[in-house]
């Protein structure tokens, strides 16, 4: 039995019923630019959930509780059930993106410390940047759900920066999600794939992630599956 719970831009979530666990379909859509731009990028959805899978695996290895259970058939994952937190979580060793525009930053400057951004995720909206105030403002999370998601961030982005350099990728940055299980543990969800980060070339700084189908820079596919060489068969 399988009941479709929500469709979103790049994932399908089922119920499968159980209690504690639903299923996440990766689907080969993109959509960038609040889905301004829309398309598919052949096998992104199986690459997606390998690298996802693979990058959960890894965490959990280093104490950081992920909501990856397992892998089935070619592009599915059992997750564990979260009450998502509305909030999008953000971190950059790089300018790039959103940041460089913002800042008026050459794309590829290193930053002297991390940073932290917040977006309240919603649609129609346009992802709003928002800050601690906000959050505890609208009630979309504690204070100690909030300093949980910064401090796994901030882990997660040592953890990764560390475990991609051996694999020849810089992480330049990337977003996260979270959300609370049923004792209420903040728990890393939604997925780490070239959809969700920016990966660079270790030696050329190609870019091997979304930018290639956001900025129209062809190889899109091979860009995924370059990722996927690396990560998931290596
Ligand atoms: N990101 C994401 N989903 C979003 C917005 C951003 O996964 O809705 C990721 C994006 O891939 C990048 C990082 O978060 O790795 C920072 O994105 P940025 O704010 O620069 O926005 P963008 O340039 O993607 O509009």
């Amino acid at each position: 039995m399988k009941e479709k719970l929500y469709e979103g831009k790049a994932k399908i979530i089922y119920d499968i019923g159980s209690a504690d666990t639903f299923l996440l379909e990766f689907k080969d859509d993109a959509t960038a630019f609040n889905a301004q731009k829309r398309g598919t990028i052949s096998q992104k959805g199986p690459r997606n959930r390998d690298i996802s899978a693979a990058l959960f695996r890894y965490l959990e290895g280093k104490g950081v509780p992920t909501q990856y259970v397992e892998s089935v058939g070619e592009r599915e994952m059992v997750a564990k059930r979260l009450r998502m937190i509305p909030v999008e979580v953000v971190v950059r060793n790089i300018a790039a993106g959103s940041l460089a525009k913002r800042l008026g930053l050459a794309e590829g400057t290193p930053l002297k410390r991390t940073v932290l951004e917040f977006y309240y995720k919603d649609d129609s909206l346009g992802d709003p940047m928002v800050n601690e105030y906000h959050i505890r403002a609208m009630d979309w999370a504690t204070q100690d759900e909030i300093n949980a998601m910064s401090d796994m961030a901030l882990k997660v982005n040592d953890c990764l920066s560390e475990h991609l350099k051996g694999h020849g990728l810089k992480l330049v940055d990337f977003k996260l999600e979270f959300g609370v299980d049923r004792d209420g543990r903040v728990i890393l969800g939604d997925e780490i794939s070239p959809d969700t980060c920016r990966f660079w070339d270790l030696k050329t700084n190609e870019k091997l992630d979304k930018d290639r189908f956001r900025q129209d820079l062809g190889g899109v596919e091979e860009a995924y599956t370059e990722v996927w060489r690396r990560l998931v068969t290596v």
